[in-house]
């Protein structure tokens, strides 16, 4: 029997003749389907301003320097994501630090940060950016974190690489309505995919601006941000230094076509979290813990073991579901537990949150593709391994 991937995308013939369209037309980079994949996304999400590059990472780093975060800065975000959401800041030769998740969301907890904060500007070193990641999909405490946003004057971005589809109090999450800038990721396992890619959303012109000179060598066209009048009709200028992380148009003609089919994407996502909600609730297993204030994307389906009630370890467990074919995997490793990160000092005890939920999450599979059947054999393997 084929494995079951914990995730996997959804190619339709409207995906690919999309794309064959674009190889066959006259751009393949820098043509009409880049401009058009972003107004899908910003109307979508009800933004301002939305930028495709080249990967959510592209992005997290555009972000971060439109932010102005800098050497000598500090940003500070979950130790549960993946390794980008911090990395931004070393490109920046900023500095990292971590807050402890929420035992409930696996998100980054206010709780935390709200005391992180109160020690942090005693000593003087408060954050200048805050990444908050909406893990699995689901949407961070946003409106007390811009509550501490302006309370202690740090810039917030939202990762939101597993939440594009989901909404926060009713509103498309992307909105900017608590953040500065949102990040979409389109890598192939996430909800809508461009192969490689990813977004950032914004409703500063200002930001919006900055971001698209970063994202393309820091040139401009536009006479108004030059430092004198255009040589002429070839002219150009180098403003900023920027970087190529730019998006091709054979990748938006696919974002754009995924993006016309993404509530029905979320809706078999939550479709299938509702049977494995019922199919899993009487095994000694912590399902995930949906907050009312959030409708999730769901990129991910978590389930923590409750090692105290299963005579087996974490990790038989998971290879024993690897063995039977189903191709569990563990979002995320606590960044700080990174030889990379460890190097920089970091305590394990002021993360015993992360630290739990390191010993017993398992990621299985949930993509929209999945079928009933496959759900089903999923959900018998469990069994069996729990037995
Ligand atoms: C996937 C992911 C990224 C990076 O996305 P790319 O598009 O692969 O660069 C960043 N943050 C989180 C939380 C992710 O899951």
């Amino acid at each position: 029997m084929k494995p079951i991937p914990y995730g996997r995308q959804d190619i339709s013939d409207k995906d690919v003749a999309a794309v064959v369209e674009v190889l066959t037309s006259d751009f393949l980079t820098q043509g009409p389907a880049v401009p058009r994949f972003e107004a899908a996304v910003a109307g979508h999400c009800g933004a301002r301003h939305a930028l495709a590059m080249n990967s959510a990472t592209s992005a997290l780093h555009a972000a971060c320097l439109a932010l102005g975060l800098g050497p000598g800065d500090l940003l500070w975000t979950t130790p549960v994501t993946f390794v980008a959401s911090a990395n931004c800041a070393l490109y920046c030769e900023a500095e990292v630090d971590f807050v402890d998740i929420d035992p409930r969301t696996y998100n980054l907890s206010a709780d935390a940060l709200t005391a992180k904060l109160e020690t942090a500007e005693r000593k003087g070193r408060l954050p200048k950016v805050v990444v908050a990641v909406h893990l699995c999909g689901q949407p961070c405490d946003m409106r007390r974190l811009k509550v501490l946003a302006d309370r202690y004057g740090f810039a917030l971005i939202e990762d939101a690489s597993h939440a594009i589809g989901g909404s926060y109090m009713g509103e498309p999450i992307g909105n900017g309505r608590y953040s500065d800038i949102t990040i979409f990721s389109f890598h192939p396992v996430k909800i809508i995919t461009t192969a490689e890619g990813g977004m950032a959303l914004t409703n500063h012109d200002k930001l919006a601006e900055r971001m698209n000179l970063l994202r393309s060598h820091g040139i401009t066209r536009d006479p108004d941000l030059m430092t004198h009048e255009p040589d002429g009709g070839w002219y150009y200028q180098q403003v900023k230094l920027g970087y190529n992380y730019r998006m091709t148009d054979v990748q938006a003609a696919l974002g754009h076509s995924q993006m016309e089919r993404i509530e029905g994407f979320i809706a078999r996502r939550h479709e299938l979290a509702r049977r494995y909600d019922a199919m899993l609730a009487d095994l000694p297993l912590t399902l995930p813990w949906q907050h009312p204030d959030g409708h999730s994307g769901l990129h991910l389906y978590v389930i923590r073991l409750q090692l105290d009630r299963i005579g087996r370890s974490h990790r038989a467990v998971f290879d024993a579901l690897r063995e039977r074919g189903i191709l569990v995997n563990l979002h995320y490793i606590p960044l700080y537990r990174q030889p990379y990160y460890a190097a920089f000092g970091y305590d394990r005890t002021d993360f015993p949150e992360a630290e739990a939920y390191y010993r017993e999450a398992i990621s299985i599979p949930m993509f929209h593709a999945m079928t009933d059947a496959e759900q089903t054999r999923v959900v018998e393997a469990i069994e069996a391994v729990l037995a």
